[in-house]
């Protein structure tokens, strides 16, 4: 130093703001690169400052009370203390010098502490989520987590499949768990999720891939809900060629459970699912037939076995026996009525506008006599009043059985 340049002001304080920017590239002195750093006018020399200085408590306080977002944000890189970085994510007014903050941390359990945090942010949470390998940390985010978005985060980044399904039965949200069942393709895991799992939709989900047929049939005669069992029952008889069962006595000559309610689910044939229905024992899936079933004759079987257990759907039938014959001989009569009309139409003695008209309203009047046998197998019945004699009748009746008025 000359003599005179004592008297000379520093380059770092120099008006010129290029000078003092150049000045920092000499300097060490951690006090003038704080002062610069901290009370500059000039944003530039600031944000070059900055990357000089290593105390981090003065990092911190930059960070905190910076004007400028850039210098706050480049304050946070060279702070390597988790404390302060939790300091700084839990008080910053910045979200993006927060997750700068987030993303120098490296300790999981802090991290997944922010993750928690569910008055934070979504983006710090994910953040801190992303940096997260350890799975077990994870599994507890995936089952703890209020969010959706951060529980199916977490669970794609687990691949041990023990862990996930433990997360299972643990998570208290039913569309991740259906999220990690997917993510399982080990048949041991799937098994033990088949027969155990309390979560229906997992179970039956589970079982297709189920290949064991001791299993499967466990499953089928012991499942607690009907769909489980049903879809266990579907895996057993995937094979099986139903069009090779062609007549009723085929049928009679099958003891097996879960064949029978195969056929009774899914044979083409009426006659043929009657006959399977009348050999069950699963009373519910009786039930589901006397309810569903597209033919009365399979309902009606299904409500004469006396597996059945639904009575108010029995004494409802048992008390509409007779409306069903009255019903069956309507029904013969409308046929014999269609017949009559397209003979009628066939030799030109009516015209093929009133023959359509006219068969139409036939049809339609079968429908609605078929439409009204079914109502009877429902529970409860919903009613209406005949607008004739008033009395209560199915609300799908095409026929009042009280005054045998046609609706
Ligand atoms: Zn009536």
């Amino acid at each position: 130093m000359g003599l005179f340049d004592r008297f000379k002001t520093p380059k770092w304080k120099h008006k010129d703001s290029n000078i003092r920017l150049k000045a920092i590239d000499d300097l060490n002195d951690q006090e003038i690169l704080i002062e610069m750093a901290k009370n500059d006018s000039d944003i530039n020399v600031r944000r070059k400052a900055i990357i000089k200085i290593t105390d981090e408590t003065e990092l911190y306080e930059i960070a905190t009370n910076d004007k400028d977002t850039i210098v706050r944000r480049k304050a946070v890189d060279n702070i390597t203390d988790e404390t302060i970085l939790v300091k700084i994510v839990m008080n910053n007014k910045d979200i993006g010098t927060r997750r700068k903050a987030v993303r120098n941390i490296k300790d999981e359990s802090i991290l997944a502490k922010i993750v928690k945090k569910n008055n934070y942010p979504i983006d710090i949470r994910t953040d801190a989520l992303n940096k997260i390998s350890d799975e077990n940390i994870l599994s507890d985010i995936a089952k703890k987590s209020d969010s959706e978005k951060i529980i199916n985060n977490a669970i794609n980044k687990i691949s041990d499949e023990n862990i996930l399904s433990e997360i299972i039965e643990n998570t208290t949200n039913p569309k991740s768990r259906l999220e990690v069942a997917k993510k399982i393709n080990d048949e041991n895991i799937l098994i033990d999720l088949s027969r155990n799992c309390s979560d229906n939709n997992i179970r039956r989900n589970a079982i297709k891939f189920v290949q064991d047929k001791n299993i499967l049939n466990e499953i089928a005669k012991n499942d607690s809900d009907m769909d489980v069992r049903m879809t266990a029952i579907n895996k057993i008889n995937e094979k099986l060629n139903l069009s090779d069962i062609k007549n009723v006595d085929e049928v009679k000559n099958l003891n097996d459970e879960t064949i029978l309610i195969y056929i009774s689910k899914n044979h083409p044939n009426a006659l043929i699912r009657a006959q399977a229905a009348s050999e069950i024992s699963d009373s519910e899936i009786l039930e589901y037939l006397a309810k569903n079933d597209d033919s009365v004759t399979v309902r009606l079987m299904a409500v004469d076995n006396p597996n059945f257990k639904n009575r108010t759907i029995k004494n409802n039938i048992n008390k509409r026996k007779k409306v069903f014959e009255k019903i069956d001989d309507i029904i013969y009569h409308v046929n014999i009525s269609i017949k009559e009309i397209e003979l009628d139409r066939a030799y030109g003695d009516i015209s093929k506008e009133v023959a359509e008209r006219d068969l139409k309203r036939e049809y339609d009047y079968i429908d609605g006599l078929i439409e009204q046998k079914k109502s009877y197998f429902s529970d409860p019945i919903s009613y209406k009043k005949c607008h004739r004699c008033g009395g209560k009748i199915p609300v799908k009746s095409a026929y009042c059985e009280h005054c045998e008025y046609k609706l």
